[in-house]
This record gives structure tokens, sequence and C-alpha cells, in this order.
């Protein structure tokens, strides 16, 4: 007995132990932070440069894991999401002692002698929170700015990647001291811990309901939030753009990543003789993209777990509940394999009024709408909350305008998808629920 009882005392010990060294984080970041030294402009170069090293010279474990979570190829994870983490690294030691500088602003009359300027403060302890879908660009990319600002930082990647948060976790964690930047590990629970604490910024990407949770817990404290979240992303086809162009680009930004990027088209939105000729320009888009047996072609990802693809599951079979309207199958692209976690590309013939159109969809489930024109499209738009990005294919430029005098998004493409998300002059975010503040 008595063994025993040591026993359960060790353990009891072992978890009060792992419970103060997550509680006294944010107090050894802030510790350090005050002292100065993250905040020095050869601390924040040398952090970026350690970073970029990691994504040189460690970057296949990384691409590893990202191949694990989501059976996603090396060659396009490092395209989508390394790539682009190592082109901003330099760009920022580029540009940090320019941007780091105080700037000097017009004087007014009664400051004409005085010298005004802008002085560029580092904010302390950031938290980050990521999600699966891009495991390592969403902790990545803004991981960038927290560090050249001369933050300290502790990341909590999503669980739902667990290869790609334990690679991180091993990685920051033979790089970086924890008490300038650590990683936890964790869900819900460990999440919720962590937004106990009080910090100087939280930096958090995923979806709105979430982001309820974490305003809420800022609010405690005051902390300021950037909110990366997801949304609707519209795509109106108009009756002049061809249709062949638009399917393969609306395919391969739906598509990828099997449907779960934040800016993959949601649904479309069109005119009924538009729409027969989108549906035969997608399936040969899909074809030429992933072959006749999409399940076998290495280019298409896979749901990220079960959890995800019964939930999709559910929503396709929910088109026939007596509860909602029709939505019938255009088009499948193989038969879905829970074992394999592959879902085909299915296109709906869908109404507004449908269950599709009450979330995002975050999947590989395209519903197609028709209207009779613009005016109703946007209409349809403006009925649903702001989405992350709008996108519209047409050759008429007055519509073009209309298009975006009336309808709000946190970007727009026009006659494309996503590539606005390309355009590293052009900042990036979400307005309303698809997000708030932005990545600059
Ligand atoms: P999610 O909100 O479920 O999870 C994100 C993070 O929040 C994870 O680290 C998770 O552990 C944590 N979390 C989840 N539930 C929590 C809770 N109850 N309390 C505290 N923390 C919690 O999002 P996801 O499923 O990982 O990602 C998909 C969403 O992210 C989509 O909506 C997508 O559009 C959005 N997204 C947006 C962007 C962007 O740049 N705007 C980029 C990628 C993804």
């Amino acid at each position: 007995a008595a063994k025993h009882q040591i026993g359960i005392c060790a353990i009891e010990i072992w978890k009060i132990e792992t419970e103060i060294s997550e509680f006294r984080l944010v107090e050894l970041q802030r510790q350090y932070f005050n002292s100065g030294s993250p905040t020095e402009l050869k601390h924040r170069k040398k952090a970026l440069q350690t970073l970029r090293k990691i994504l040189t010279s460690d970057v296949d474990d990384l691409l590893e894991a990202i191949e694990a979570d989501l059976r996603r190829q090396k060659g396009i994870s490092h395209a989508l999401e390394i790539a682009n983490a190592i082109v901003e690294i330099n760009y920022y030691l580029e540009n940090l002692d320019e941007w780091a500088a105080p700037t000097y602003v017009e004087k007014t009359l009664t400051s004409a002698l005085d010298t005004p300027m802008i002085i560029k403060e580092s904010k302390g302890v950031v938290l980050l929170i990521g999600p699966w879908n891009y495991p390592a660009s969403m902790i990545l990319l803004p991981l960038i700015p927290i560090i050249a600002a001369g933050n300290t930082v502790i990341i909590k990647p999503s669980e739902v990647a667990e290869n790609t948060a334990k690679v991180f976790d091993r990685l920051f964690t033979k790089y970086f001291e924890k008490r300038y930047l650590a990683v936890v590990q964790g869900g819900v629970s460990e999440t919720t811990d962590l937004l106990k604490e009080r910090y100087d910024h939280i930096m958090y990407t995923g979806c709105t309901p979430v982001a309820k949770i974490i305003m809420t817990a800022a609010a405690k404290h005051v902390t300021p939030v950037t909110l990366e979240l997801g949304g609707k992303c519209p795509v109106v086809v108009e009756d002049d753009a061809p249709a062949d162009i638009a399917a393969k680009r609306i395919a391969w930004g739906k598509w990828l990543n099997c449907g779960q990027t934040c800016l993959a088209p949601d649904y479309i939105i069109t005119t009924p003789s538009m729409k027969s000729k989108l549906i035969v320009a997608l399936k040969a888009a899909l074809t030429e993209f992933y072959g006749t047996d999409i399940q076998k072609s290495k280019d298409y990802s896979r749901i990220i777990n079960t959890r995800h693809f019964d939930c999709m599951c559910g929503r396709v079979s929910h088109q026939f509940s007596p509860r909602k309207t029709k939505a019938p199958i255009l088009f499948k692209g193989g038969e879905v394999d829970r074992d394999d976690l592959f879902m085909p590309p299915i296109l709906l013939d869908a109404h507004r009024s449908d269950i599709f159109m009450e979330d995002e969809i975050f999947g590989p489930i395209l519903p197609i709408i028709t209207v009779k024109d613009l005016d109703e499209a946007i209409s349809v738009i403006r009925s649903g909350e702001k989405p992350l990005a709008a996108y519209y294919f047409t050759k008429n430029s007055a519509k073009i305008d209309k298009f975006l005098n009336e309808t709000s998004s946190g970007g727009v493409t026009i006659n494309d998808v996503l590539m606005h998300i390309t355009v590293d002059t052009l900042p990036f975010g979400g307005i309303g629920h698809s997000g708030m503040g932005r990545l600059v």
C-alpha cells in the first residue's frame, strides 16, 4: 500500500510541476522580454536567420510531417508552405532596419519647430494559435512578423495536424530558448489553460466560433487580437467569361488541399446557361489535374481526420433529409472511402436556402447556385456574413466596378481565385466574421 501511495504521489507531483511550468511560461517570457534582449535588432535578425536555417536544413522533417497529416505531396507543401516563408524572412531581413527606425511625419503649423515622429515599440509576449489546414505556413507566416517586431512568443499549433505540431515542438525546442520562443502542444483544454494568462497580443487563425472564445478570453485582459478566420468565399461566373478558363482556375483553387483552404471557392453563383458549360468544363479540369481515378492521384489530398470526414459526409447525405431542399448531386468524382479518408470532388445543384449555404464547407463539395443576373448574385453574397475572399469572372469592366462596390470581403481576385494572397505588397486578412486585423 505504501508503494502504491508513493506512486500516486509521484504522479501528482509530476502533474503539478507540468501545470506550474505551463503557468510560468508566460512569466518567464515576460521577464525575458523586460530584459530588453528580444527587442534588440541583432537579436531579432538572428532569430529570423535561425528560422530560415530550420526551413532549409530541417525542412524534410516538416514536409514529412505535413504529408503524414494531410497526404499532401512534399513538393506541393514546399511550394505552398515553406518557400513563401523563406521569401518573407528575406524580405524582413532586408527591410527591418528601416521599418524599426522612427518615422518622421509631416509637421503642422503648431509643431513647425518640433520633431513629431512615430517610434516603433515591441509589444511583449504574444500567443500564436494555429489551424491544421496549412499547419506550417499558418504558424510561420505570423511568426515572422512577431519575432521581427521584437516580441517573445508562445506557439500553440493545431493538435489536429499532430505530426506537424510535434516536429515544430522538437525543432523550435532545439533552436530556441523557451523564455523566447516556446511551443505548447495540445487541444482545447491546453488552449483554454493558455488563454487564462495575460498576453500583450493574441494572433489566432481558425474558425469563427472559436474566434469568439479567443476574443472573450482576450477581453478579460484587454489584450489586442488579430483574427484570421474563414467564411464562404463566393465565385460569380458571368455568361461572358470563358467557361474552360474559369473552370480550370476554380477547380485548382477549390480542390487544392481537398477543399480545406480558407480562401477556397465555397460556392459558385452563375446563370443557368453558364452552369451547364461550367459543369462540363469542371469535369474536364478535374480529369486533367487528377486523372480519371482521382483516388489514385498523388496530387489529391485527404480529409484531415475521420471526424471531419464524417461531418462532410453528413452534410452531403443531409440533402435528402426532409428538413432541407433538393441539392442533387451534379457530379461526383469517385466513391467516398472512409478508411482512406478519401472524399471525391462533388458538385451540387444548390439553392440559396440549402444547408450548404449556412456554414463554410471546408471540403471538396462545391454547390452551384443559379441566378438571373449580377444583382441577384450580389444579393446572395450580401445575405451572408462577409467572406474572406470573393471572386468574379467576367470581361465587363463596368460589372467589375459594380461587384467591387457592392460586395464586401477580405480580398478580391477578378478572373481567377486565391491569387491576391500571392501579391506580397497587399495586406491579407478578413473583415467582419472572416477576421480582424491584418498580416502585413
Ligand atoms: P479551429 O478554430 O478548430 O482550430 C484552430 C485552433 O484553435 C487550434 O489550435 C485548436 O486547438 C484551437 N481550438 C479549437 N477549439 C478550441 C476551443 N474550444 N477553445 C480554445 N481553442 C480551441 O480551426 P481549424 O479547424 O484548425 O481551421 C479551419 C478554420 O481556419 C477554417 O474556418 C479556415 O477558413 C480558417 N483558416 C483561416 C485562415 C486565414 O488566413 N484567414 C487560414 C487558415 C485557416
